[in-house]
This record gives C-alpha cells, structure tokens and sequence, in this order.
C-alpha cells in the first residue's frame, strides 16, 4: 500500500526541529513576560467572516491564501491565516478593554495556501504580541523594543528595522486617490492584480512582489508625503524612541503590510542572510481602528508577529540536537533488568536524563546502542554487581570530568549523586539560551 504522505507545505517537525521551536518559544516567553505580556491561546478555527473584516477581502491573505470551508451547518470557518484577529476577538468576547492596557502575546500555527518554497509553507507557525489601550508612539516603541530584545535574546543579530507610516483616517483618503491616479496613470505597465488593486484596494500594490511591478511602484507617491500633522509628529516622535532605544530605524517610505488593518506605523525586521524576500522574520504595526471594525470599543493599538520558521532559518537552520543521556543503565539478567528501571526511575526523579535499552539484548548491543546516544556515563550491572551492590561507571566521552573510558565502581543507592556531582556547572548545556 502506497504510504500517505503529509499535505504539501505542512511540515512535521521531528525533534531535533521541534526542540528549536520550543527554544524559540520559551526565549518569547521570558522576553515578553519581562515586558508584562501574558500569554492567550486562541482557537485555530474562527468563523471566516472574522478575518475578511479584520484583514480585508481584497488581501492576498483573504482573497487568495486562506483556507476556508463550511462547517457541517454550512458555516464558513476558515484555519486561522494570523493571530490578531482572532486575538481581538477574544479581547472583546471576554470584555478585556475593561482594563485600560492589555499586553497579549501567543504562539502558534498559522495557515495560508502559498507557494511552499524555502521559509515559506502553508502551515507556519507565528509567535505574536499585541499591546492595546495606547495610541501614544510610546507603545510602538515598546512594542518594537520587545521584538529586538526577541531576536537578541534567541541570537539573532545584525538585523535592520524598517519602519513606515502609512497615516490614518483624516489623511489616508487623499494620499490614497493619488496612488489611485499613479496606478491607473502606469495601468499598461502594471500586472494584472495590480491594475485591479487601482480600483480596488491602491494601498495593497506598494505590497506587489512581481519585480517589474516594484520598479514602476518605487516612483509611486508614498504615504509620508501626506501625513497630517497627528501622524507626522506621531512618526517623528516614534523615530526618536527607537533612536534613544539604540534601534537604528530605517525609513523606508514604501512599506505597507499585507493586511488592511494597519494604520499610522508599519515595520519589518529583517535578519541577515540569504533568504531572498523571505528575510523579514518579524512585522507588524498600528491597528487603531482593529478593534472598532470588530464591534468593539475604539480601542487603538499596535502589535507584531514573528515567524518561527525563518527564526530557524536565520539561526542557521540544523540546530544541534538534543545532548544525550546524562546516564545509560546497560542491564544483564531479569533481576539487573529490574534493578536498572529502578535506578532509572530514581535518577531521573533527581533530574538526570537516563536512558536504558529495553529490548533484551546482548551487553555489546545495549553498549552499542549507549554510543549512539551520547550517554555522558554508563553503568553496568549484572547478577555479581545486584549481590554487591555497586557496579562500575564508565565514563563515556568528554562531558563528566574524568578521561574518556574512565571507570570507577560506585554503590548503586549512590548513583545519582554522583553522576549529578561529576557532571556539576559548566559540563551541561542546560539552561542556556539560543539553539545549541
Ligand atoms: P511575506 O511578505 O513574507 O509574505 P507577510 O507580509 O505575508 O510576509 P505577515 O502576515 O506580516 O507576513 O506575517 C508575519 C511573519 O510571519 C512574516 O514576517 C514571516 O516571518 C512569517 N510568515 C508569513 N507567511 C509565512 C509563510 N507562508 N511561511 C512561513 N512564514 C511566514
Ligand atoms: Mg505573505
């Protein structure tokens, strides 16, 4: 029978990759908590009509990436393709905006039915935060900070911020119809979804990836052109926050986000490297009105997401893999065999990682197979060591103090101890942070 074989562009992560996920993930924990965020889980599915209203109909990520289907009432639900709206969702179904600010963050999978290629899959997996209740440049640059002390905290370095304004209610329209006349004025040299978006939706072409389109789009008025006075000062002021935080903002006057709920501030951080357009490893921005157009009080706000993936990919890709066992018990005879998930059992309770061979093989297999797991030591009982309780450990490779080979014979109720002596600070990787 052929296998099955996993849907395209949805990836399993074996543990080597899930382990630099978790990493990734408890780095965000710490950063973010540190910044006051807690933690939301919300659900993978919504109702699609939450995210055509949140993220725009006209959206690349509605109009062609989501993936949508009816529920069996005929309900259209759709995989979520982001966190945010389903974040403010939540924020006003269980009356958060109660409280005057709210710092949310989340991590998770995200689906969207692009191209796959290298950082780019159909099911990725975000970690995003969200900071509502201000409207003062202050929470862009604090939001901002979070995301730079992320991608420090995890490694990442040599990174560039870009950072935008895209304006908002009062002087959005009329830099919009100026784009418009531009689009309709280069209509003949545009692709098609752009001569569509001229009518349709003209901020979303500054977002086009066809190269020709990005030429003809860096002549394009930008938004910084015809910011009124609140959006030009709050973007001013936002630019001397991120100076004074040591950020190194850069001005990139063509930046809009792929999602129509952006107002004022608009940034990307890109990692170094050669992923092509699949650099930007974080983005995000302003959503002022987010939490309005989804039936909630007028609640501004600014928030970001990060992609694990390209995380990963800009740490290098192939993380190390875990380290082996702390301790391998290689056990001869049913009483040793016993004996051995026993002592096991106990060592790990005092936090080692111990590992036996459960198949009942020969002393040279379950040492074989002790090699092949980096164990740091191994102990060898049988039915002579049972009697005198002690048994020798050997030292496997370098991680324990001795030479390699090194073997000594310890009382088996001290076991523990003493491995947990021999492999004290500075011999184990636990507790550090980044990948390896
Ligand atoms: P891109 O321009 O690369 O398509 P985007 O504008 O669609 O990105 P956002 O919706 O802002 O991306 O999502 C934030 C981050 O999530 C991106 O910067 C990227 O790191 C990650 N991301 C987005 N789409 C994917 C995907 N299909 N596969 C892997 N990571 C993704
Ligand atoms: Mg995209």
């Amino acid at each position: 029978m052929e296998p099955l074989r996993a849907v395209k562009g949805m990836n399993d992560l074996l543990p080597t990759e899930a382990r630099a996920f978790a990493r990734i993930e408890a780095a965000a924990r710490r950063v973010f908590e540190r910044h006051g965020y807690g933690e939301v889980r919300t659900p993978l599915v919504e109702e699609a009509a939450l995210f055509s209203r949140s993220i725009g109909e006209e959206t690349d990520v509605v109009g062609k990436e989501m993936y949508v289907f009816p529920d069996r009432h005929g309900v259209p639900l759709a995989l979520r393709p982001e966190g945010t709206a389903g974040a403010v969702r939540a924020f006003i179904e269980h009356g958060a905006a109660a409280a005057p600010i709210v710092r949310w963050f989340y991590a998770g999978p995200m689906f969207r039915h692009e191209r796959p290629q290298k950082g780019r899959y159909r099911q990725f997996h975000q970690i995003g935060v969200e900071l509502l209740g201000a409207a003062a440049p202050e929470a862009d640059a604090e939001l901002i900070g979070a995301a730079a002390a992320f991608l420090a905290e995890i490694g990442i370095s040599g990174t560039r911020l870009l950072v935008n304004s895209i304006g908002d209610d009062a002087c959005r329209p009329a830099y919009v119809d100026k784009l418009r006349d531009f689009l309709h004025a280069r209509a003949a040299e545009l692709c098609p979804d752009c001569r569509r978006r001229a009518g349709t939706n003209p901020l979303r072409a500054l977002d086009c990836k066809v190269a020709q389109d990005r030429v003809i789009l860096g002549e394009a008025p930008v938004p910084g052109d015809s910011l009124c006075e609140p959006c030009r000062a709050h973007f001013a002021t936002l630019l001397g926050h991120l100076r004074a935080l040591g950020l190194s903002p850069i001005h990139e006057p063509h930046l809009v986000r792929g999602l129509d709920y952006y107002t004022r501030t608009t940034f990307e951080i890109l990692a170094g490297g050669d992923l092509g357009s699949q650099n930007t490893v974080a983005a995000g921005g302003r959503y002022d009105k987010l939490v309005e157009r989804l039936g909630g009080p007028a609640v501004p706000a600014v928030g970001f997401a990060a992609g694990i993936e390209r995380l990963v990919l800009a740490l290098g890709g192939a993380p190390a893999p875990a380290p082996g066992p702390d301790l391998f018990i290689a056990a001869l005879g049913d009483a040793a065999r016993r004996r051995a998930l026993v002592l096991a059992q106990a060592a790990r309770a005092a936090s080692l990682r111990v590992e036996i061979d459960p198949r009942s093989g020969s002393l040279k297999s379950q040492m074989r197979w002790a090699d092949r797991t980096s164990a740091a030591f191994v102990l060898v009982l049988g039915e002579d060591e049972l009697a005198a309780g002690r048994a020798p450990l050997k030292q496997m490779g370098s991680r324990g103090g001795g030479a390699p080979g090194a073997q000594e014979d310890v009382a088996l109720d001290a076991v523990a101890g003493e491995v947990r002596r021999r492999l004290a600070p500075g011999s184990d990787d636990r507790g550090q942070p980044g990948l390896s």
